[in-house]
């Protein structure tokens, strides 16, 4: 199957009628796997943020520019084409229609995803995109900001945590078992930068939505999470 999930006109007659769960929290917590999982279950669209950081940090990269600078990247802006694809049930990403889906996850493409995060005309520049998503379908949508500043009024929202350590192990494996060579202090450092960046940051910082609810994963198995999160999301959705 094949659903391109572009920037299209918005409809006022589907948005009444589309769920939003909003997931959010510091990289390595679980958050696209579980969001992955629970949108299959659910049926709707995941919709994964942090691969449209990394897609642009990936095009300032390539370009040569400085990704901490908005004198930079602000002009490289309107050259930038992002779209999603589900490709035989896998979301893929396509930057100016070349499929950047593998070559995003690298550690240095982390570092520029999080150094142009920062900056406003970039933050901007991704969120009529990311809401035009979520107006046009039932959404999970995981990120930093998504609870607090793309979809204020989710019905659901949740801020998945763990320990740094255990964050830092995840990615390792999950790096690892992509066959991307890394070391695991170097993943601890890296994560330990993103999240003083993604918190620290002015604009749209990581921080929980005062309404979220909050899950700290550090001492649960994948499957026990995933299923503490399906509880939660069934009785918030029920209850709206
Ligand atoms: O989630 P992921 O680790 O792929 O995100 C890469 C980077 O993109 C994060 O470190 C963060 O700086 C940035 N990001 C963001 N806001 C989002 C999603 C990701 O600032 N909603």
């Amino acid at each position: 199957m094949q659903m391109p999930v572009k920037n299209a006109k918005k409809s006022k007659a589907v948005s009444i009628m589309n769920i939003s769960i909003a997931i959010d929290g510091p990289s390595g917590a679980g958050k696209s796997t579980m969001a992955k999982r629970l949108a299959k279950k659910l049926g709707y669209i995941y919709v994964d943020t942090g691969a449209m950081y990394r897609a642009v940090g990936l095009f300032v990269a390539r370009a040569g520019a400085n990704p901490k600078l908005a004198a930079e990247v602000s002009p490289l802006l309107g050259d930038i084409e992002i779209e999603l694809k589900f490709l035989s049930g896998a979301q893929h990403i396509f930057l100016c229609g070349e499929d950047v889906s593998d070559l995003i996850r690298t550690p240095q493409a982390s570092i520029y995803a999080s150094d142009v995060s920062a900056l406003p005309c970039v933050r901007a520049f991704l969120l009529d995109m990311q809401r035009g998503i979520a107006e046009r379908n039932s959404v999970v949508m995981d990120g930093r900001d998504i609870g607090t500043v793309v979809l204020p009024h989710a019905q659901v929202k949740i801020f998945l945590t763990a320990e740094p350590e255990v964050r830092a192990k995840r990615r390792f494996d999950e790096l690892r078992s992509m066959g991307v060579s890394v070391v695991l202090d170097e993943v601890l450092r890296d994560m330990i930068y993103r999240d003083k960046n993604d918190s620290g940051r002015a604009c749209a910082p990581l921080i929980p939505a005062s309404d979220s609810v909050r899950i700290d994963t550090s001492g649960l198995t994948l499957e026990q999470s995933i299923e503490l999160l399906e509880r939660t999301i069934e009785e918030k959705i029920h209850a709206v």
